[in-house]
């Protein structure tokens, strides 16, 4: 078992002249998790968020980060923001400096770093964020989804145990809010744990290890997605609506198809036990192959001279710096989020894609296709490039 990182006994919470907006809430977070707090409009998530650093201070309860109860004295708060790093709402909230850099230095100045740290930890986050050579913009001229990297840059650059993060898509369209959420998934991948709000049912649902279902101040449920979310009547009470994918699942079991295993997470679990329900034994298409890249080992004209000879293959990239190298080499993009999961997909359809990404994430995808192929028996192949 893991340990916990983060405990909360009891908080109750009123605001002066306001009603009581956190009424006895006991949960905890374990290292390394994906934890959603789901709750609508006014349910209390950010005053319970504001607690995790010590901004609000519970009436009574108590908060336990790694196991110590919190202290409210100013050196103890200044260390827990530095191992709990905050992610405001509206970015603009965070973001104090007239530069990029000099915002996302702030943190790392204030702990009395000497310069050369100070650059590297600058460096570092805003890699991360993929916002390497923004250093000298004005914060104010950036987009919303830029924003919102550069106060969670501001965040990583004190490198924080836990990662809170306050609606982290609102206010961002689509494609930044699916770029925010895999930035999230790469920071767990890193050794961070990440806590969210949001009142988006659809966003929580694949992301999350568990949720916490929060209305009118206390905790409805706390579970696995599929289990809280698939509790119709609870969902309703907590004024949020049934995941898509639960409400289709459901929908096909009531008219006889008899779907095997755990509630699907995403469109390939539930293709996949569609198919499995009703394939005639033997009749299958041949699969295309998923070609992965990695764009670190792969030059320019090496990559050129492969796409030329795969003709109108789908591409996806999987996280920051493959993305980034697909925008400098304007290689236009049919996946960037769901990646792994979307190339099956296409597999399945006997089609093959190209995967671009680095290091350790091209293990990731052979693990999961591997995986995939066990459970499923379809035979898609995973190739490296450069592989004959
Ligand atoms: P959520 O983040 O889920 O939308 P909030 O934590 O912002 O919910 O609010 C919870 C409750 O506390 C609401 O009823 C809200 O009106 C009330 N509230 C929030 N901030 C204040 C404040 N500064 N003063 C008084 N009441 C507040």
């Amino acid at each position: 078992m893991t340990s916990i990182i983060l405990e909360a006994r009891d908080l109750r919470y009123q605001y002066p002249r306001g009603m009581e907006a956190i009424r006895g809430i006991s949960f905890h977070v374990r290292r390394g998790e994906k934890v959603a707090l789901v709750g609508p409009n006014g349910a209390g998530k950010s005053t319970l968020l504001f607690m995790f650093n010590g901004m609000l201070r519970p009436d009574s309860g108590m908060l336990l980060f790694d196991n110590r109860p919190l202290a409210y004295d100013r050196d103890s708060l200044r260390e827990l923001r530095r191992r709990v790093g905050f992610v405001f709402q509206n970015p603009d909230r965070q973001i104090i400096a007239p530069t990029v850099w000099q915002d996302v230095a702030y943190g790392p100045v204030n702990l009395g770093l000497p310069d050369d740290r100070v650059r590297a930890a600058v460096e570092a986050a805003l890699g991360a964020v993929g916002l390497a050579g923004f250093d000298r913009r004005p914060p104010h001229q950036l987009s919303s989804g830029e924003k919102k990297r550069v106060a969670l840059a501001g965040v990583l650059a004190m490198d924080p145990d836990l990662l809170v993060l306050d609606e982290p898509t609102n206010a961002l369209d689509p494609a930044g809010s699916e770029d925010i959420m895999e930035l999230l998934d790469e920071l767990r991948e890193k050794g961070k744990t990440v806590f969210i709000s949001t009142h988006d049912v659809e966003l929580a649902y694949p992301w999350a290890d568990r949720v916490i279902l929060l209305r009118g101040g206390e905790i409805l449920r706390e579970d696995s997605p599929e289990v809280a979310f698939g509790d119709a009547g609870l969902v309703r009470k907590a004024r949020l609506s049934v995941p898509l994918l639960l409400d289709l699942h459901r929908e096909l079991e009531r008219r006889g198809l008899s779907l095997a295993g755990r509630r699907p997470r995403t469109v390939l679990e539930l293709v996949q036990a569609v198919e499995q329900a009703t394939r005639k034994a033997g009749v299958r298409p041949p699969c295309g192959t998923i070609h992965v890249c990695d764009v670190d080992m792969t030059g320019r004209e090496a990559l050129a001279g492969w796409l030329s000879s795969h003709d109108g293959i789908s591409i996806g990239a999987m996280g920051t710096r493959a993305k980034q190298r697909a925008a400098t080499e304007g290689l236009p993009l049919d996946f960037s989020s769901g990646v792994i999961d979307k190339c099956i997909l296409k597999a399945l359809n006997g089609r093959s894609s190209l995967i671009l990404t680095v290091g350790g994430m091209v293990a990731q995808v052979e693990r999961r296709v591997a995986l995939f192929r066990e459970e499923s028996g379809a035979d898609i192949g995973v190739r490296r490039l450069g592989e004959a």
